[in-house]
């Protein structure tokens, strides 16, 4: 039983569903799939593999979780998106292995809005820092499409809601200053089961929701 239809009665047109499929059994993705859905988001490599061999090919398979860099071989031949790139390191392997599979990889880059110490991400100065250095532009396998964030895990709706207007006035800044002539950057991952209602108040084009509709992870 999962609540899949419910949720996306709760999205406007323009904004996209990663069904957050990490850790739940593969019939369970195939009865969203049957129910049309084809974007799943995964955060574990191993995991990913053994799904994407499973299941139907026109899946859209998308990398939510932290990635370590020798592990993106082995979904470089068919990740649709990859969310959550924090190093220039990172990007750098993801051209290398784009380009052995001949591919060009679209990634967002995952900034570090949160007050949590253990988030992932580059803090807005190290982002700009890292697109002001300009090497990104000589990766031509790798096309940078947008900024992913979490925001912090709290009640305090207020806070969360200033972290995403963070992101987004952070988004249009780089938009302005690095991919004006960039159409493909437009992406903006932001929000979960808990908080993406505050999340598309604030600019939202893909969210990432898992246990809301596939119920709680049994890890
Ligand atoms: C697990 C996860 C989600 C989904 O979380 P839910 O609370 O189950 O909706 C979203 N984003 C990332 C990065 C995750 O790891």
């Amino acid at each position: 039983m999962i609540h899949l239809q419910e949720i996306k009665a709760t999205l406007p047109p323009e904004v996209e569903l990663v069904a957050v499929s990490k850790f739940h059994p593969a019939p369970l993705l195939q009865e969203a799939y049957n129910q049309g859905q084809r974007i799943f988001g995964e955060s574990r490599v191993q995991e990913l593999q053994a799904k994407q061999a499973e299941l139907p090919k026109d899946i859209q398979w998308h990398f939510i979780g932290h990635l370590q860099p020798n592990k993106v071989k082995y979904i470089a031949p068919y990740i649709s998106l990859i969310h959550a790139v924090d190093s220039f390191k990172l990007l750098a392997e993801i051209e290398k292995q784009a380009a052995k599979a001949q591919r060009t990889i679209p990634c967002l880059l995952q900034l570090h809005v949160a007050q949590e110490e253990t988030k992932f991400g580059f803090t807005p100065a190290e982002c700009t820092a890292m697109l002001e250095a300009g090497e990104w532009r000589k990766l031509k396998h790798v096309q940078i499409a947008g900024l992913m964030c979490m925001a912090s895990n709290t009640d305090n709706e207020q806070q969360v809601e200033a972290e995403f207007a963070q992101a987004h006035a952070y988004f249009d800044e780089l938009k302005a200053r690095f991919f004006a002539e960039e159409p493909a950057f437009c992406q903006r991952s932001w929000g979960m089961s808990h908080d993406y209602q505050l999340a598309m108040k604030h600019g939202a084009t893909l969210v990432r929701i898992g246990s809301a509709i596939f119920g709680e992870r049994e890890y």
